[in-house]
């Protein structure tokens, strides 16, 4: 059996019939930039993360700058990052001006350690950035009691959490604001690059909006300088439809990982992902932590089963951040997990049957 690691051909049939002739309508009447599916979207999008406002950018990287722009983000100003992220989040600090500082993570749910926090804030700090990491919500209360503390806001990084809920709170509405990513293979992922900012913080809005277009309210008069990150208008089409289907696609995703863990459950091998109680998670990816991770790889590749790595080297480890000076040994518990982990096949068209087969496969490569 081949289980492939994503198949992103199969969710666009589902939506093809639907999404063709919003297309169509775009490409007659030329309305390629902002129009009613900008308008729409941010409408319906916001309404889903239950927030006031909602931004449409041109991808989840520019969502996260332009937040830490509009919150005034000076030279030097520092902003907590969680060390085990992908590397978008501590970019977008420094192309608003500011300095990443990173944070270990916590070693069963992978969401940056709150515990943590403290020793990380200086004078400097201006903020926090919870990433939801794999669709699971970082435990925003404990980040708030310590960003309260400090007189610090809270961004959330929710390019990999859209519709995750935490105690009943949805992702994008719980900070002071969020940044997501349409990137195709995210839970809700457009036809090429898109993002969006939720807020429900009017002023905050109302900057994002100037920020994603030349920092103008009207055309040609320009109140600051801005960038050109607006959202594509036949991605926002694509995005309306997709949406409807998300909730069913979570739920599908929602299935799978109880499919999963009730499989491994009685492997010790294999660590599964902890999963906090008072969270609905919607499983971006499904990681599991084992020994000898590269030979377990290699082995389920040649019975079939595509894996990924999410992510190989912590953020502190990368050449782009060697001027850091952080060695090996800075953050435990995100290097011993960049050696352990391993992501399974996950997406809403994945069948019980190659769930199974994976198991199996897992089990066998293990044992090995
Ligand atoms: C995908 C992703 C981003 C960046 O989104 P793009 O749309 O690719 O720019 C930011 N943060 C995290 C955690 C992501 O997974």
């Amino acid at each position: 059996m081949n289980v492939p690691f994503l198949d992103l051909k199969a969710q666009q049939r589902t939506v093809k019939a639907e999404v063709m002739p919003l297309w169509e309508e775009i490409l007659d009447s030329a309305a390629f930039v902002g129009g009613k599916h900008i308008c729409g979207f941010e409408e319906e999008f916001a309404q889903a993360c239950r927030a006031l406002h909602c931004v449409a950018v041109a991808n989840g990287t520019v969502a996260l700058q332009f937040i830490f722009e509009a919150l005034g983000l000076k030279p030097g100003d520092e902003v907590i990052v969680p060390v085990n992220t992908f590397i978008a989040t501590s970019e977008a600090v420094s192309a608003a001006g500011g300095k990443p500082v990173f944070v270990d993570v916590l070693p069963d749910t992978y969401n940056i350690d709150p515990a943590k926090l403290e020793s990380a804030i200086t004078p400097k700090t201006r903020g926090i950035t919870a990433v939801h990491l794999y669709g699971q919500p970082a435990d925003m209360d404990s980040v708030a009691a310590v960003a309260g503390e400090f007189g610090l806001w809270v961004v959330e990084d929710a390019a990999q959490a859209h519709l995750a809920e935490y105690k009943g709170r949805r992702a994008g509405s719980m900070g002071i604001a969020a940044g997501f990513s349409f990137y195709p293979v995210k839970n809700l992922g457009a036809c090429g690059d898109a993002g969006a900012v939720t807020t429900n913080d009017p002023d905050l809005a109302e900057m994002l909006r100037k920020l994603r277009d030349h920092g103008s309210a009207k055309k040609y008069y320009h109140d600051l300088e801005g960038y050109n990150g607006r959202c594509a208008a036949i991605q926002a089409a694509a995005l309306r439809v997709k949406l409807k289907y998300l909730p069913q696609w979570n739920e599908k995703r929602r299935q799978h990982a109880r499919r999963y863990m009730d499989l491994l459950e009685d492997v010790p091998e294999v660590v599964l992902p902890g999963v906090r109680e008072d969270c609905t998670p919607i499983w971006h990816l499904f990681v599991v932590q084992i020994d000898n991770r590269d030979c377990v790889q290699q082995s389920l590749a040649e019975k079939g089963v595509a894996t990924a790595l999410h992510y190989p080297v912590p953020l502190h480890l990368q050449r782009a951040y060697a001027h850091m000076n952080l060695a090996e040994g800075a953050f435990p518990v995100a290097e011993a997990y960049a050696r352990r982990l391993l992501s399974l096949p996950m997406y809403a068209e994945l069948n019980d049957d190659q769930i199974d087969y994976v198991c199996q496969c897992l089990e066998e490569a293990v044992r090995k």
